[in-house]
């Protein structure tokens, strides 16, 4: 038998796999599955439809037929172009007491965790399963994830005990985030000369009035929108973030292209935050036509939805967060967090189930150069991980 490598020892593994999404990350998920393959835990692999190089990874180990543990994580990291790092991205620089490299904190130094736990555990009298769920393409809106919740609606496992996300809060237990919905708007107009400005529709006139809307909106809702407590921001939000349009400035703009996003609260429906936008937008470009001496009724934005996932919303006395909490230090504070994370997802697909986001590292450091993780994290990880799976040892109702 071999030794099972320490989390530190895989958290230098898995930084030196450029996993950054749409990209593949099949070679870490198959150093991942040798491993647990060692341990005699089997795991299978659910692709991507339209790529065999990107893939999700499930594993399980213990009775299949009891409510056990899930441990989520996402394998694929951001991009690293254009941002000054001192040391190799893709490479583990150990120092202070910290571990530097992409994805040490968002979200491999979890991933190294709960690996190494799961080859623990292959020892130990499990009277509950302990499952690894691994994706992929989560930062570009947990995309990846989707595939495997299909995979994993078809085997109707127990509803577990507790999901847990280990995205990075600094260990704190994470109840809830908002959902996202974002949306790319074409606004159309007609190209012209720019000497007869006022007889062409200007697109780029009609994506202000979109802007503005959204200004207006946003502001609506900071005053009256519904209040969800514990958030930084604790209402829904909602911006424009990209914008592209115009050929020369001497030609009225034929097309304006508008990126924006909603992050709403659980009372809020994005669908109707987006149909007041739609609704204020128009009456602005009326108002706008009408000023301009124009006859016909200007077109609507053409608005398509990018991404979108769910919040989530975990009740703090759910008996999985208790067991949770009794493998963290006393007093550990209960937040929400300021990110999006795939644990709405799951939430959809067992709804009995208390999905929580706790995981090492800080989200303050992550996407950024010299994204690190503290080793005393990865430490605390690991105690609370191997709590978790002692939880998993005792019999129905014990404990
Ligand atoms: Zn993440």
């Amino acid at each position: 038998m071999t030794a099972t490598p320490s989390s530190l020892a895989l958290l230098h593994e898995l930084i030196a796999f450029p996993s950054v999404s749409r990209s593949p990350n099949i070679a870490l998920l198959e150093r991942i599955q040798a491993l647990l393959n060692q341990a005699g835990i089997a795991s299978s692999l659910v692709c991507d439809p339209t790529d065999p190089g990107r893939a999700n990874l499930f594993a399980s180990t213990g009775p299949m037929d009891a409510p056990g543990i899930v441990l989520s994580g996402h394998t694929d990291v951001v991009p690293v172009q254009g941002q000054p790092w001192t040391s190799p991205p893709f490479e583990a620089t150990q120092r202070d007491g910290r571990i530097y490299g992409r994805g040490s904190a968002d979200m491999k130094g979890f991933v190294a965790c709960a690996v190494h736990t799961m080859l623990q555990a292959a020892d130990k009298p499990l009277q509950r399963p302990l499952h690894l769920a691994l994706s992929y393409d989560e930062e570009i809106g947990c995309v990846g994830v989707r595939h495997l919740l299909q995979a994993l609606r078809q085997r109707n496992l127990p509803a577990p005990l507790l999901c847990l996300v280990g995205e990075p809060t600094l260990m704190q237990i994470g109840l809830g985030h908002k959902g996202k919905s974002a949306y790319r708007a074409r606004c159309c107009g007609q190209e012209g000369h720019s000497g007869l400005a006022p007889r062409f529709a200007n697109a780029i006139h009609a994506a202000a009035d979109l802007v503005s809307a959204i200004r207006e909106v946003q502001s609506d809702l900071a005053t009256t929108g519904p209040r969800e407590a514990g958030y930084a921001i604790p209402y829904t939000t909602i911006h424009a973030g990209r914008i592209e349009g115009g050929k020369a400035l001497n030609i009225v703009p034929g097309e304006c292209v508008l990126d924006f996003e909603i992050r709403f609260v659980t009372d809020d429906h994005p669908d109707d935050v987006l149909a007041c936008v739609r609704e204020k937008t128009l009456v602005r470009m009326q108002q706008a036509a009408q000023l301009q001496g124009c006859t016909t009724a200007p077109a609507a934005p053409a608005i398509e939805q990018l991404v979108a996932y769910p919040g989530l919303r975990t009740a703090s006395n759910a008996p999985g967060v208790q067991l949770l909490a009794r493998c963290l230090p006393a007093h550990t504070p209960h937040t929400k967090v300021a990110f999006g994370t795939e644990g709405g997802l799951f939430q959809q697909l067992w709804d009995k189930t208390p999905v929580v986001v706790c995981g090492p590292g800080s989200i303050e450091v992550a996407h950024k150069a010299d994204e690190y993780i503290e080793l005393a994290q990865l430490d605390a990880c690991d105690a609370m991980l191997a709590q978790l799976t002692d939880s998993l040892c005792l019999r129905e109702g014990a404990g």
